[in-house]
């Protein structure tokens, strides 16, 4: 059954599928007994459909929803624990020949600085990445053939995982690039990528139109297929999002647990993460023209039920959040956030115009170390862990472990040996003194006695300047 021939885009996201999953979830939003029926299947923690899944979102029943919160911490708590996934993007390019009605790199914004790094000053900002503590990058670059050329982009991860700077280096490349062919993800996946990220933007293929009038990015089956392809090319874990402000938010919550479904039914297995962006201000972007946004609660509702529907796929939340509005969804579905973000091209070493070439403002302006030290107060394990890709877990081994729930004692000590040498390298020392706390209090909740053991015989020699190692 699987690779077979997918579907098209319009089957596998019907519009009018969508149509009648709203009607239905309206319709039902009061109605008691399916609640109970949709959240009883809920909690056995193998996922709801896409018509289920937005019957939770619409419920408007508060004792309900007090449940469906409670549920969505629990599968939280039961899939990922405590830990938390640290991320940086990293800006190539800002050159972009598409007309996205809502980013500043559109073609026609003719005052925006264009900018390209060179393999130099991709060094330069990697080491200053490296001295934050960073080990994964999600790599960001606008659309052009002629100045972002696929080789620009395989170059660029070359010369990532090439640099050794200190105790440093950069173990995971994760690549938001725009869609392509299955010959080039591929190339990706020969480069030793993470995650092929991309998001979809808007699953309504009428506003989705209206938002890309022109360049490659306007063919929207050509970009709602895109995964299919990735998985072709060989690239096992992909991240699917929608940028939330841009549609209406039902139809997009509907259409991405379609999505899910339909790479689980034709590829063997989910998406990787899904990302929830919201709008943001930017250069000549003002997000009140677009009547789609969405409130915070609205937000928190989104991320508890996306978690109820889909367990095994991660949930990634950027500095496009505010700290608040991040504290409320972490422990609701979150498994990876950004820290320390700079979303322009050369903003982590541009001292004098850092955001001249910004895609957005972002929100949480705090360092990794503010960031790294506000999850430990509230309980949470910065995890700075890359060992599942590397080890070769990714796609349909990467679930099934997740799914044995053989995570914690896998995924747990690597993400306190990580904070670990994340501590000893770069935390400051009131940072430091939490931290070292914490991982002695985790150190014992590891089940497996042998793991347990060496975790913490590895973390003891951390000082000594053992560095890598990972179950
Ligand atoms: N050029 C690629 C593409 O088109 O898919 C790469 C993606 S771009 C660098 C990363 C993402 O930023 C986009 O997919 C979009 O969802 C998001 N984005 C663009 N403008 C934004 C804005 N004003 N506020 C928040 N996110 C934005």
């Amino acid at each position: 059954m699987y690779n077979v021939m997918s579907p098209k885009a319009e089957e596998f996201i019907s519009d009018e599928e969508i149509r009648e999953c709203l009607a239905y979830a309206e319709a039902n939003k009061h109605n008691r007994e399916l609640i109970d029926q949709i959240l009883e299947k809920a909690r056995k923690m193998k996922g709801i459909s896409h018509k289920e899944a937005i019957v939770l979102l619409d419920c408007d029943l508060e004792d309900k929803n007090e449940e469906i919160y409670a549920l969505a911490r629990e599968i939280k708590e039961e899939f990922y624990g405590n830990r938390i996934v640290m991320f940086a993007p990293l800006y190539l390019s800002n050159y972009c020949i598409n007309g996205c009605e809502y980013c500043p790199y559109h073609a026609k914004n003719r005052h925006i600085p264009r900018k390209k790094l060179t393999q130099e000053e991709i060094r330069q900002e990697v080491m200053a990445l490296q001295d934050m503590g960073h080990k994964r990058l999600a790599i960001e670059s606008g659309e052009d053939p002629v100045h972002n050329p696929l080789e620009y982009i395989l170059e660029s991860i070359q010369t990532i995982y090439s640099i050794k700077h200190k105790n440093g280096a950069i173990r995971r490349v994760n690549v938001n690039i725009a869609a392509t062919t299955v010959e080039n993800y591929t190339k990706l996946k020969d480069a030793g990528i993470g995650t092929y990220i991309l998001f979809q933007e808007t699953y309504n293929k009428e506003s989705y139109e209206a938002l890309h009038p022109s360049g490659p990015k306007s063919d929207y089956a050509y970009h709602t297929e895109a995964m299919d392809r990735a998985m072709e090319g060989g690239i096992d874990d992909v991240g699917l999002g929608v940028l939330f402000g841009l549609n209406n938010y039902r139809y997009d919550f509907t259409g991405i647990i379609m999505h899910a479904e339909h790479l689980e039914a034709y590829k063997g297995v989910g998406p990787h993460t899904i990302s929830v962006p919201r709008l943001r201000r930017a250069d000549d972007i003002d997000p009140d023209v677009f009547d789609n946004g969405i409130s915070d609660d609205l937000f928190a509702k989104i991320v508890a039920c996306i978690r109820i529907a889909v367990p095994y796929t991660g949930m990634i939340v950027s500095t496009r959040e505010s700290q608040q509005s991040r504290e409320r969804v972490l422990n609701l579905g979150v498994s990876q956030i950004s820290g320390g973000s700079r979303t322009s091209v050369g903003g982590y070493t541009d001292e004098e115009r850092p955001e001249d070439t910004a895609q957005f403002d972002v929100d949480d302006r705090r360092t990794l170390d503010e960031v790294v030290h506000w999850l430990m107060d509230l309980g949470y394990v910065p995890s700075f862990c890359t060992a599942c890709y590397r080890a070769g877990r990714t796609g349909d081994r990467f679930m099934a472990l997740l799914k044995s729930k053989q995570i914690v004692n896998c995924c747990h000590p690597n993400a306190l040996m990580t904070l670990k040498e994340y501590l000893e390298d770069y935390a400051s020392p009131e940072t430091k003194a939490i931290g070292e706390a914490l991982i002695e209090k985790e150190l014992q909740t590891i089940p497996n006695e042998q793991v347990r053991a060496k975790a913490a015989e590895y973390i003891s020699n951390i000082h000594l300047g053992q560095r890598d190692f990972r179950f």
